[in-house]
């Protein structure tokens, strides 16, 4: 039992390994868009756990859906099948729009899935020569923290003394479609390009407008597939059930839509559980997925009947819940909101974000503590963010937030800046 954050704080600093560098508080419960630490102040959640929690903190639906499986089935592995596994292979190809998926847990699983299946579809469709395989990815990516995808991070606190790295990648700037065109141009054995709509680790990173479309046209042209990398944009967070859907804000796939983008192979993660459990994604269509056999690829706990049972529960949410439209209405209000704050504060220098996924750059150099202190003053007063990159902080509440509940964190952020 832990008695004050303090003793929990010391806790994890002389047992656990130092891989984070978390804000001082300590939760032990959640419910909703709301947070309390051990010494039971009440918080608003602004982050979210990097957007896994966009249907709110211990949702009763998916609990109930967790803890009724919890006491059926939760593990058969892949040796055998499960009763819950179709059905949900059923649910999430249609919601999404493909043939059919490749179940995994994390994110960063669910990307060297895609990346091994884009090569695998390389070799044996396109036609590269063996070893080949080229990958494009851009600068400031953020696809998670194994080996082969640190190996193509620019990020060099993240990189430097974890080499060798996985060779095949190709890194150029990101929303830069000469560049892409060039690398296409001049790497024919290119089997992929894998980008996230939005970059959100790098700050919130937004693209113009046309960007993925004209990212996916090019890739056509050079028979090389889109893997979009939505685990942070995906699943209602910027306004649209998928960053690629564009300015649609329905909660289902519509391949109709105008600004739909369809990527060749979509990668969730994240918010497919709510929060509850690692449920991560790989969706293709059948040329693509059909180069997977047998003993090629797999994991003991993906594809689980509980993770299942979640995810189908937690899309569900979503959908009946309207949470895209939800952030869509609110994410406008946010940002309204904090372009005010900008004309009061020399603080605030840049806002931007789509849906429930913005970020505020503060008007300080990266290396300075800025942000981060007024991370620790939001927190002070009742709201929890985190810096990202130094003097960005982003601003990522759970999708379930009311009008009335964002104008009092925006009151809370706009009186933490100000007194500064
Ligand atoms: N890809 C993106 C875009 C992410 O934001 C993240 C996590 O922040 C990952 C991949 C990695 O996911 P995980 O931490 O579940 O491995």
């Amino acid at each position: 039992e832990i008695s004050s954050s303090q003793e929990a704080i010391q806790l994890e600093d002389i047992h656990g390994a130092h891989n984070y560098h978390p804000l001082p508080v300590v939760l032990t419960k959640g419910e909703g868009v709301y947070l309390w630490d051990v010494e039971g102040k009440k918080y608003f959640d602004f982050l979210s756990a990097y957007s896994a929690v966009n249907q709110g903190h211990c949702h009763p639906r998916i609990k109930e859906a967790l803890i009724a499986q919890a006491g059926t089935l939760t593990l058969t592995s892949r040796a055998f099948h499960n009763d819950v596994l179709g059905p949900y292979e059923k649910y999430i190809t249609e919601y999404f729009g493909f043939d059919k998926v490749l179940p995994m847990n994390t994110g960063v699983e669910a990307v060297e899935t895609a990346i091994k299946i884009a090569r695998k579809w390389g070799y044996e469709k396109k036609g590269v020569p063996e070893q080949q395989a080229k990958i494009i990815v851009a600068e400031n990516n953020f696809h998670g923290r194994t080996t082969t995808v640190i190996s193509f991070s620019s990020d060099e606190n993240a990189r430097n003394n974890f080499g060798p790295y996985t060779p095949g990648f190709i890194r150029i700037p990101y929303n830069d479609l000469t560049a892409l065109k060039a690398a296409l141009t001049a790497n024919p054995e290119t089997v992929a390009f894998l980008i996230e709509p939005i970059q959100g680790e790098a700050g919130v990173n937004t693209p113009d407008e046309d960007y993925m479309m004209q990212a996916k046209k090019l890739c056509q042209e050079h028979q090389t597939l889109l893997l979009a990398d939505e685990i942070q944009t995906g699943i209602g967070r910027t306004g649209s059930l998928l960053a690629v859907c564009g300015n649609c804000s329905c909660e289902g796939h519509c391949e109709k839509q105008e600004t739909y983008v369809e990527p060749d192979i979509l990668i969730l993660g994240k918010a497919l559980s709510g929060g509850f459990f690692p449920v991560s994604a790989v969706l293709a269509n059948n040329p693509i997925m059909e180069v997977i056999h047998p003993g090629q690829h797999g994991s003991t706990f993906g594809g689980n009947p509980l993770g299942a049972k979640i995810a189908i529960t937690a899309l569900e949410v979503v959908r009946d819940e309207k949470l895209s439209q939800n952030a869509r209405a609110l994410g406008k209000v946010f940002r309204e909101r904090m372009e005010l704050l900008a004309g009061k504060s020399h603080w605030v220098k840049l806002v931007r974000g789509r849906g429930l996924l913005n970020a505020v750059v503060i008007n300080d150099s990266p290396d300075s503590s800025t942000a981060w202190d007024i991370c620790i003053a939001l927190k002070d007063n009742g709201l929890l963010a985190k810096p990202t990159h130094g003097n960005i902080i982003r601003f990522a509440p759970p999708l379930v937030m009311n009008l009335e509940e964002l104008h009092s964190c925006c009151d809370i952020i706009e009186k933490t800046i100000l007194a500064f």
